[in-house]
């Protein structure tokens, strides 16, 4: 069977790593990191396998293969490679790599390798929207009249910015992002399904399948089992749960969640900008959430900041990007919430407002192009890899009826 060879595809890949330093090169293909890796439960020769595609420049194959959104980076690999080849960066600028080359602009590539590039994005983004929310009347308003700073009583961060105006904008931002990642989930869906196993076949990817294969995929990301299981081995094994890499993780996933449930809820059923108490049912789902992945990320960061161990000794661009993106989306939506209860509005509040609707709007269009993606390709590729295995409904039958 032949192959395309991309012979700088290594050089590509490497450009997706932490800053210069990752050299999977040196990789002689012991299979050590196969045989240590907690979740190489097949005979795929998973991690082992996807390094030497991309040595060998197979980048066809290595961006059909689901493998590399199966490793949770725990780390354990690159601790016991003989050749500090480090396969725990190479599979996670694999995955970088391969959301840009599902992203159908190329702006996700440029903004993944150059680190410029990748601020300027940001900057002009942000002063985009923050000329598009204040270009509304309700903007140009503030301080006329004493309309928003006159009087005792909550802040009317709604007369400031209207509440119409932010979600419309919101509705044409998840259009924007509801294509761009059509195109990505199609162009994934399309490379693992054309790609052959190893002995040359194509799996049968039976329709009886799909649906179980989605939901057992959405509960693997959501209760963390791989994640659980791939933590398991790490060390020292006595870290108190709460400190655990997949607690951590759960913590700013499921605190992002709940403060999207209540944020939808709020949009849907309540009337923008109308008074609650602080105990409103919403706000303390929005509160609770916004505490808990701020607990996340907290930790996250200040482990890549000390840097001691693998797997958080290297961070790429990428990581912190991430990373600072969220927190200062979720530290300003925090303080939004105590703003609106100060008995005088300031000026203050109001700028912290701004930079969370922002910031916001920021981490929402930027969602397919960053490592934010990986939610939804790693999502996929679970239920891909799970459907891939699925007997064809003959094969099944054939079996049943030779037991
Ligand atoms: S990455 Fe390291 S452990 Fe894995 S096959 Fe290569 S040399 Fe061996
Ligand atoms: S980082 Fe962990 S899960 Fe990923 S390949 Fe290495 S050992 Fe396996």
């Amino acid at each position: 069977m032949a192959h395309a060879i991309d012979v700088a595809l290594m050089d590509k890949i490497k450009k997706h790593g932490p800053g210069g330093t990752l050299d999977v090169s040196a990789c002689f293909n012991c299979g050590n990191c196969t045989a240590v890796c907690p979740l190489a439960e097949d005979s795929s020769g998973f991690p082992r396998r996807v390094i030497r595609m991309a040595q060998v420049g197979m980048e066809k194959e290595l961006l059909a293969d689901e493998d590399i959104w199966r490793c949770y980076a725990c780390g354990e690999c690159t601790k016991t490679c003989p050749r500090q080849a480090d396969p725990m960066q190479f599979m996670a600028a694999a995955r970088s790599y391969a959301i840009s080359r599902y992203d159908a602009t190329g702006l996700s590539g440029l903004m993944y390798r150059s680190v410029t590039v990748n601020i300027l994005v940001f900057l002009l983004l942000s002063a985009f929207f923050v000329l598009l929310l204040l270009s509304h009347k309700g903007g140009l308003e503030m301080g006329s009249n004493g309309a928003l700073f006159s009087g005792i009583g909550s802040t009317r961060l709604f007369q400031f910015i209207p509440g119409e105006w932010v979600h419309g904008i919101g509705i044409a931002l998840f259009t924007v992002i509801g294509v761009s990642l059509a195109f990505g989930i199609f162009s994934m869906i399309y490379k693992v399904m054309s790609k052959k196993n190893l002995s040359g076949e194509r799996p049968a990817f039976p329709i009886s399948a799909l649906i179980p294969s989605i939901v057992s995929a959405v509960m693997d990301a959501l209760n963390h089992r791989r994640f659980r299981n791939c933590d398991a081995t790490e060390q020292p094994t006595n870290e108190p749960i709460y400190l655990r890499a997949w607690f951590v993780h759960a913590s700013i996933m499921w605190g992002f969640i709940a403060m999207l449930i209540a944020t939808t809820v709020d949009y849907l059923f309540k009337p923008i900008g109308s008074p609650v108490p602080p105990w409103y049912s919403m706000r303390l789902l929005g509160l609770v959430g916004g505490l808990v992945c701020l607990y996340g990320l907290a930790i996250a960061i200040s482990r890549r900041i000390s840097a001691k161990e693998t797997p958080y000794d290297k961070s790429a661009f990428s990581d912190w990007f991430f990373l600072l993106l969220l927190t200062g989306t979720v530290l300003t939506g925090l303080l939004t919430e105590v703003v609106v209860y100060l008995p005088h509005p300031t000026l203050f509040g109001y700028a912290i407002f701004l930079t969370h609707i922002v910031l916001a709007m920021d981490i929402l269009i930027l969602m397919p192009l960053t490592k934010f993606a990986h939610v939804v390709y790693r999502t996929l590729a679970l239920a891909l890899h799970e459907w891939a295995l699925a007997p064809a409904p003959q094969k099944a039958t054939a079996a049943a009826s030779n037991a």
